[in-house]
């Protein structure tokens, strides 16, 4: 390869993760000798029953559980839907307006819209009741007592899925009135193999588990009901489960859980790492990730949530900055939650009441309990690497000029390192949070530029007043127009830029003008492929812009990043900026590596 391709680190566990060798085996001796179907009353159908009672009574012992069964299923999403049902399904047709159905406001998706559903289709009318959080993401007691009388359901979770919060479960079954008592589902997806569960001491009448979160395949999964629950199949057919959930059972899947099972149950042979030294792999992390960001804010209580799980915010960035730094790194993180609508924000994060920079720049980094102590050295081996190429390049080190974030942010300025002086137009305020960041180094004066023109070798400042400049080049002639929100880009001139495959860069072999961060370059870089490439950053685009001729060689310049959204700001700003013709590519870097890799 003529690029350097780093081997990829997954972090995502809390998402997934991959099925253990030893328990792929246990799959494929299902799959390919037990095959038989467990309903089959001739021999072969002996085997995979006996499968079925093994991995129940793993799982009956593993929770301390007599009175109550688990029901195999497709996992978490399936077992909250038939928990739902099941508890609503005695009020069918009853119009229960004065009621509620009470359900954390951080619980996983799959709750709030099963809620939702259900209630819709059984006719009730009941209102959906979000119980609310504290900043440290646990749930309101006060709010659940008050409202528990007129409850038909109660949902809350083990662990969150994004922050890794684990909620006091012992204090929410306090709560319950034992005699007349409110059906309870627990989504205990995140708590498996990490955070102890005894459903003989809780009353939780529901409980959700999915094997994909803990090295098991996806698709699986089983819901524990209590005898004294009631319950409603969701899919009926040929009796399995004792009728409760009609279908052939997936066989390798329950397998897979009930090994999953064995395991937890005796820790001495399981591949699971015990909590402390599942902590102190957090605490390694965490102080990688600080020399790579140091000014990282958690998004978490540290104490308090799940050791496998950091959830974080970096000053300056976005969710998807940070995600595509870590993916030019190799290493697979999430952003808190999906996009909802317009930017994306965690609904999680947002229900704790932090600040919406922390819900639109969170990261989640999570790691399965079966990680090795070399695994987790060679996380923070990379993350520490990530650290030496970013200061490296975190302060610039010639005359130049400086517009961080041109789209974001309303300043500009020229750094001249001769006399250690950051000249600035712009907001203050803005300035100086984030220009100081960057030039912390005590020997660098901030001075601001006063209406009129000033000078800086090629570049001009053209100052109006605080909230309007524009910058601009002498020899090109091009210029860009700011005002207290960014630069000044017409729709028009957005509109003008044209959006390209990757396939169709290579054919017509146009420029590339690399518009990544410099993490994201310095991990994976198009300059060690013999293509024609000009890398530049979003704090360097203004300069590239400015600079821009519209010359037969760079005539076909386009802009490539991992995201649409980047490449075509940038292109935009070029066209802005120098009225050339440029395009923009609508597949990222990786796409551009794999066709040259293939030609
Ligand atoms: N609940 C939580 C807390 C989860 O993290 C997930 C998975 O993302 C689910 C429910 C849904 O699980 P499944 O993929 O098994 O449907």
């Amino acid at each position: 390869m003529p690029y350097l391709c780093v081997p990829e680190i997954f972090l995502d566990a809390n998402a997934t993760t991959p099925v253990l060798p030893e328990i792929f085996e246990v799959m494929q001796n299902v799959c390919c000798s037990q095959y038989g179907n467990p309903s089959s009353s001739h021999l072969a159908g002996t085997k995979p029953k006996k499968i079925l009672a093994d991995t129940r009574t793993a799982a009956a012992e593993l929770f301390n559980v007599n009175d109550g069964r688990f029901i195999f299923n497709s996992g978490a999403t399936e077992g909250i839907n038939t928990a739902v049902l099941s508890a609503l399904a005695p009020y069918t047709g009853s119009e229960q307006t004065r009621k509620c159905l009470l359900y954390g406001a951080t619980e996983h998706k799959a709750v709030p819209e099963a809620l939702k559903h259900w209630n819709q289709v059984l006719g009730l009318k009941a209102q959906l009741l979000e119980i609310p959080t504290n900043q440290f993401g646990e749930l309101d007691l006060e709010f659940i007592e008050k409202n528990l009388s007129k409850a038909l359901m109660l949902c809350t979770m083990g662990a969150n899925n994004e922050t890794g919060v684990v909620q006091n479960l012992e204090e929410v079954n306090s709560l319950l009135n034992h005699s007349s008592k409110v059906p309870w589902l627990v989504d205990s997806v995140q708590v498996l193999g990490k955070v102890p569960l005894d459903l003989g001491k809780l009353a939780i009448d529901y409980a959700t588990f999915s094997a994909h979160k803990l090295y098991g395949p996806k698709g699986t999964g089983c819901l524990f009901v209590r005898d004294s629950a009631p319950y409603t199949p969701l899919q009926q057919g040929g009796g399995q489960e004792c009728g409760e959930r009609g279908g052939t059972e997936n066989m390798a899947g329950i397998a897979a859980l009930g090994r999953i099972f064995q395991w937890l149950k005796a820790p001495g042979t399981s591949p699971f790492q015990d909590m402390n030294q599942l902590l102190a792999y957090r605490d390694q992390i965490l102080s990688a990730l600080r020399h790579l960001f140091p000014d990282l804010v958690l998004n978490q209580p540290y104490p308090g949530s799940l050791p496998t799980t950091l959830n974080f915010a970096v000053p300056g960035f976005d969710s998807s900055q940070l995600i595509a730094m870590f993916d030019a790194a190799g290493i697979r993180v999430s952003a808190g939650s999906a996009c909802s609508k317009g930017r994306p924000q965690s609904f999680v994060l947002k229900a704790m009441g932090l600040p919406s920079w922390q819900c639109e720049g969170a990261i989640r980094l999570s790691f399965g309990p079966a990680s090795s102590p070399e695994f987790i050295q060679q996380v923070t081996q990379r993350i520490e690497e990530m650290a030496k190429r970013r200061n490296a390049t975190a302060t610039p080190t010639n005359n130049e000029l400086w517009v961080p974030d041109p789209f974001a942010l309303g300043f500009a300025g020229f750094a001249d390192n001769v006399n250690k002086t950051l000249y600035y137009a712009g907001d203050i305020l803005q300035v100086e949070q984030y220009l100081q960041q960057r030039f912390s180094n005590s020997e660098w004066q901030l001075t601001k530029l006063e209406a009129g023109k000033h000078e800086f070798g090629d570049f001009f400042f053209k100052i109006a007043d605080a909230n309007h400049f524009t910058i601009g080049h002498n020899y090109t002639g091009n210029a860009l127009a700011f005002t207290s929100g960014g630069v000044v880009i017409t729709e028009k001139q957005c509109e003008d830029v044209e959006i390209i495959s990757a396939e169709e860069v290579i054919r017509r072999n146009f420029v590339l003008i690399d518009v990544r961060e410099r993490l994201e370059f310095t991990m994976q870089s198009l300059t060690d492929t013999e293509y024609s490439v000009i890398e530049s950053e979003r704090h360097d685009w203004c300069r590239l812009a400015l600079s821009y001729t519209h010359d037969k060689a760079t005539e076909a310049a386009i802009t490539v990043c991992r995201s649409g959204g980047r490449s075509l700001k940038a292109a935009a700003l070029i066209h802005a900026a120098s009225r050339a013709k440029v395009y923009s590519c609508s597949d990222g870097a990786t796409d551009i590596f794999q066709l040259l890799a293939e030609k």
